[in-house]
């Protein structure tokens, strides 16, 4: 049994079902029905409560990266599915932002058990969807379990405001869900992610249309259905699939939509900014990274080996967070690198429904051509492939855990995002070199700090660009505390209050206490 833990401390047992970790045979055999099922109705969009497709009557293809094979076709979206489910968002706003918030943190909390009942097929689902490693995903799974619980419990305090009063007024605040919202989400841990938007969005009291991505529509088709089940009422929640340039697009322009919170590339939250600038939206975007792992030698180093090694290749190293780039003191490089070139290349790769399996296969064939053009580019650069920088083999979308040693910050393997298993090793002598090799990058998102002096310590992330550092840790996420990053990481935070800030508008409110003592023009 798993449990999950509140962030306030509590402990969020799971009431109904959890991921057992058996076997390959029996995950497959309880994959399978599902399988059917999804192939035999595609995956289609859910606007104002009902499951329809694309109106244009067109669809694409999703494919596993497990052996290749055809999972389902999917809606394939255009303006007017986008426009009829953003109208079904718009005329579902007002009766939910009106519904007691007791009773909205009831329904999100009943998302919570659904999402606990079905912890094991959405697992199962994600990991022949995506690739993940089932080690991983179960988990996943409870966490986004966890994401409406957090959430729920926040909506009844959601619009709670301050009494600031003034000599001649009562002035009070208040805070209003935006409306109608746009969520557009990427294919790492989609549903994981999916929750921690959308549940935030609902307890504000907004209404949403949620674009998934083309690489990984299976799972959030479920989430919508257990969101429905538990109660949540048609057109609160509406489901639009299909290509980013297509119906992603149209939901950044259509002017019902108060706000798009992004999750995904830099460049496309570029492109998602002019796109819903002229109808003036707020965004929130949480974008790429290329985050540094920096390991002074008076670190605890098994810990920072062990934590340097997770960082990067548990999730396939498709993670925004990982620590993609290690910065080690050159008085230890030797050592350290030697050491995790030997545990690299012991990492399992394998079938990710294996509980066994350490890596799986990646996202998708254009995405793991991606990756794997960075090996020649690190052997063009002058870099060393110390471990890895192969694929494996011809069937599914393998590669090899990958190190690069000898490597500079200038090379394009330091600084761009490979999204891969696939860590950049750099050596320094100084803090002062660290620090400026660290941010040495258009990115903003996490740091990982390994040192025994708590003063280097305080002083190093005071220096250290980036929206979240964990000292002497791996990233371990606290649902209270702000989420996000800096420079071309992102704009705007997640968590706590920060992602009701997000989804609502603050209101003033001055009442005169007394003479209101109106200066008189023509009396
Ligand atoms: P992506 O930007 O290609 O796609 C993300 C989503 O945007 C998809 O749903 C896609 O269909 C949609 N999209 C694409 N073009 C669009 C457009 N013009 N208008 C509207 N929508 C559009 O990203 P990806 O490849 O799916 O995900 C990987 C990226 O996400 C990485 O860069 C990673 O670092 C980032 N990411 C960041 C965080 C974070 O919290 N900072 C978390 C997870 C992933």
């Amino acid at each position: 049994m798993q449990y999950i833990f509140a962030s306030n401390g509590s402990l969020y047992e799971p009431r109904k079902g959890h991921t057992p970790m058996t076997d390959l045979k029996t995950n497959l055999a309880t994959l399978a029905p599902h399988l059917a099922q999804i192939g035999t109705t595609g995956i289609l969009n859910h606007i104002a409560g009902c499951a329809v497709p694309a109106v244009a009557g067109d669809w694409f293809e999703t494919t596993s990266p497990v052996d290749d094979s055809h999972i389902a076709r999917v809606a394939r979206s255009g303006a007017a599915d986008v426009d009829a489910a953003a109208q079904a968002a718009k005329a579902a706003f007002p009766a939910w932002r009106d519904m007691p918030a007791a009773k909205r943190k009831s329904i999100l909390h009943a998302i919570a058990d659904g999402i606990e009942a079905r912890a094991e097929e959405i697992a199962l689902c994600e990991c022949w969807d995506t690739g993940q490693a089932l080690r991983f995903m179960s988990k996943a799974a409870l966490r986004g379990a966890a994401n409406f619980r957090f959430f729920a419990d926040r909506a009844p305090s959601a619009r709670d405001g301050q009494s600031l009063p003034s000599p001649t007024l009562m002035n009070i605040t208040t805070r209003v869900p935006l409306g109608p919202v746009g969520i557009i989400t990427p294919w790492n841990t989609p549903f994981m992610l999916s929750t921690w938007k959308i549940a935030p969005a609902l307890a504000a009291g907004c209404t949403v249309v949620h674009k998934p991505a083309e690489f990984s529509p299976w799972t959030a088709r479920i989430l919508l259905e257990i969101a429905e089940e538990a109660g949540l009422p048609p057109g609160v929640w509406n489901l639009v699939n299909g290509l980013g340039e297509e119906a992603g697009k149209a939901l950044t322009e259509h002017p019902a939509i108060r706000a798009i919170a992004f999750v995904g590339e830099s460049a496309t939250g570029s492109a998602i900014m002019a796109q819903a600038a002229p109808t003036l939206k707020r965004v929130h975007f949480e974008l790429g990274g290329k985050n540094p792992v920096i390991v002074f030698d008076d670190a605890n180093l098994d810990a920072a080996l062990d934590a340097a090694i997770f960082m990067i290749y548990s999730l396939n190293g498709e993670r925004c967070t990982s620590s993609s780039r290690l910065l080690v003191q050159d008085s230890i490089a030797d050592a350290f690198e030697a050491d995790l070139t030997a545990r690299a290349k012991a990492i399992k790769v394998g079938h990710p429904l294996d509980p066994a399996t350490e890596i799986g296969p990646l996202i998708h064939e254009v995405h793991r051509a991606k990756v794997e053009a960075s090996f020649d580019t690190a052997r063009s650069e002058g870099a060393t492939i110390a471990a890895g920088g192969t694929r494996i083999g011809t069937v599914g979308q393998f590669v090899a855990p990958t190190l690069f040693t000898h490597a500079t910050n200038d090379m394009k393997i330091a600084q761009d995002e490979i999204f891969g298993p696939v860590l950049t090793s750099i050596r320094f002598t100084t803090e002062d070199e660290a620090l400026r090799i660290a941010n040495d990058t258009p990115y903003g998102l996490t740091g990982y700090v390994w040192t025994s002096d708590v003063t280097r310590a305080m002083r190093f992330t005071d220096g250290l660009e980036a929206g979240m550092i964990w000292v002497n840790s791996a990233n371990v996420r606290h649902l209270p505390t702000p989420f996000g990053g800096m420079k071309a990481s992102g704009i705007g935070r997640d968590g706590g209050d920060w992602s009701f800030e997000f989804y609502m508008d603050q209101k003033h409110i001055g009442i005169a206490t007394g003479d209101p003592n109106i200066p008189r023009l023509g009396a």
